[in-house]
């Protein structure tokens, strides 16, 4: 199957929109509040860079924002993570297929660097699942219920990585900011894909 993948990108920067206050809330309750601004900025960007960049992969631009531009934690992982995503949509026929490279690949390089490992409370916990789903050879729609439920189980989950680490139980009934708003991109991509 083919996808448009700029519909996918701007997808998710609305979906981001929308879950903004809702993203800012749980990283005020774990974190430093700022992951609904990080995610919400980044995508806006991308919007912009797309109309300058008409020629260039989706999601070459996406990841050129967030690695270049985007701060916080998250925006260099999420950069990683569409790089990669861009690195294997082009070295494939078949969206799906690139999508099960480029997540497995993306989930890899973030955990070499960030060195979360499922169940550390961080966005691997909604990647793990999104990957094992693609691995499977879920449609995107069962991809997108598995990253929503792995997100949704943060819930349960004290941090042992990131700014959650250190503020014990507080977050303990709310699942990780990031978790949630990487979840998000596989929802959109569902949408896109319906
Ligand atoms: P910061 O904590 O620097 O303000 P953000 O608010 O932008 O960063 O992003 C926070 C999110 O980053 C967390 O909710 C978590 O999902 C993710 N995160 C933090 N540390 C790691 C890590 N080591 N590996 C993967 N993801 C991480
Ligand atoms: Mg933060
Ligand atoms: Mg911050």
């Amino acid at each position: 199957m083919t996808l448009d993948h700029r519909l996918v990108l701007s997808t998710y920067a609305q979906t981001a929109r929308t879950a903004h206050d809702t993203l800012t809330a749980l990283d005020q309750l774990s974190g430093d509040g700022d992951f609904g601004d990080n995610l919400r900025e980044g995508l806006d960007r991308v919007e912009t860079a797309l109309g300058e960049r008409p020629s260039d992969a989706a999601f070459a631009v996406a990841a050129s924002v967030f690695l270049d531009e985007v701060g916080g934690t998250s925006g260099p992982l999420i950069g990683l993570l569409f790089q990669e995503i861009a690195r294997a949509l082009a070295h494939s026929e078949d969206a799906r297929e690139g999508w099960r490279t480029g997540v497995a690949e993306g989930l890899a390089a973030i955990q070499r660097v960030g060195e979360a490992e499922p169940g550390d409370r961080t966005m691997v916990d909604a990647l793990a699942p999104a990957r094992d789903a693609l691995t499977a050879g879920e449609d995107f729609a069962g991809t997108a219920r598995a990253a929503l439920s792995g997100a949704q189980a943060t819930a349960g989950i004290r941090a042992r990585r990131g700014r959650a680490a250190y503020v014990g139980d507080r977050a303990l009934g709310a699942p990780d900011p990031g978790a949630v708003g990487v979840a998000l991109l596989f929802w959109s991509l569902a949408r896109v894909a319906e």
